[in-house]
């Protein structure tokens, strides 16, 4: 599995964000990662990504262990936040420049210079972080992350701030890179989106799992109405206060 987490839990303070969850992710999956505000979407993420550390539990990315081979999983792995962390003072450019440097990546100005093509950043190439719209930065969080030709990436509301070409662009990325082999998680709550990109769906609500499966199997959980069931009714239904997680497991 090139994701895989097992019994992950994390408290802070006297808050359980997430508690007790498992769930892997295979080559080429595209896993929504979906609850309410608060259900433990980003704290998840974070950890995956090495920022966190788990309170208990093992996180791996091919293989590696996120604490004890943090090196060996961050090479693998790219994180897109959904607060961007960029440098101010830094240029496009130059953040390309440094991430091919941090993640030595030799010759990387062909795929740099294309990656800015294809996201509409070659006209923002030598302006700095601090000159650049909320999208943009977005999308030069997105750009630095594809540079690492990462195995697997996770996107936290990735969406945020781009506009409608934007969009397209993200979202056929991300098709085009899972169907050549790499693992993405998408945490949204854009619920046309995770519906119209995402092979698996993985829904949290209080730190737990309420869902796992594939996006036919969500849809088959509301089998019994009369019509197609989209996957907003299927959030509501998974995410009602009285649902038991043990229920609604699907695999
Ligand atoms: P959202 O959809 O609003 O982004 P989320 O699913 O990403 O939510 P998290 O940000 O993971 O949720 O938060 C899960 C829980 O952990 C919440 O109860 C939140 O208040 C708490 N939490 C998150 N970060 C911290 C922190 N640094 N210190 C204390 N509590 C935190």
């Amino acid at each position: 599995m090139m994701i895989r987490v097992t019994d992950f839990s994390k408290v802070y303070g006297r808050t359980v964000a997430v508690d007790g969850i498992s769930f892997d992710v295979g080559a080429g999956q595209i896993l929504g990662l979906l609850g309410p505000n608060g259900a433990g979407k980003t704290t998840t993420l974070r950890t995956l990504a090495g920022i966190l550390l788990p309170t208990r539990g093992q996180l791996s990315v091919d293989g590696c262990d996120v604490v004890r081979q943090a090196i060996c999983a961050k090479q693998r792995l790219a994180y897109v936040p959904d607060e961007p962390g960029l440098f101010e003072a830094l240029t496009v450019w130059e953040h390309l420049q440094f991430t091919a440097a941090a993640y030595r990546i030799r010759d990387f100005a062909p795929q740099a210079n294309e990656l800015l093509q294809r996201f509409e950043l070659d006209s923002q190439r030598d302006l700095v972080v601090h000159e650049l719209s909320r999208g943009m930065r977005q999308k030069v969080a997105i750009v630095c992350a594809y540079l690492q030709n990462p195995r697997a990436m996770v996107f936290d509301e990735p969406l945020t701030g781009l506009d409608p070409r934007g969009i397209r662009t993200v979202k056929e990325s991300i098709r085009q890179h899972a169907s050549a082999g790499m693992t993405a998680i998408v945490s949204s709550h854009l619920l046309p989106l995770v519906e119209d990109l995402c092979t698996h769906l993985l829904v949290l609500h209080q730190g737990r799992v309420r869902f796992q499966g594939s996006i036919d199997q969500a849809r088959a959980l509301l089998a019994g109405s009369q019509r197609p069931a989209s996957l907003e009714e299927v959030f509501f239904q998974i995410t009602r206060d009285d649902q038991r997680d043990d229920q609604q497991t699907a695999c």
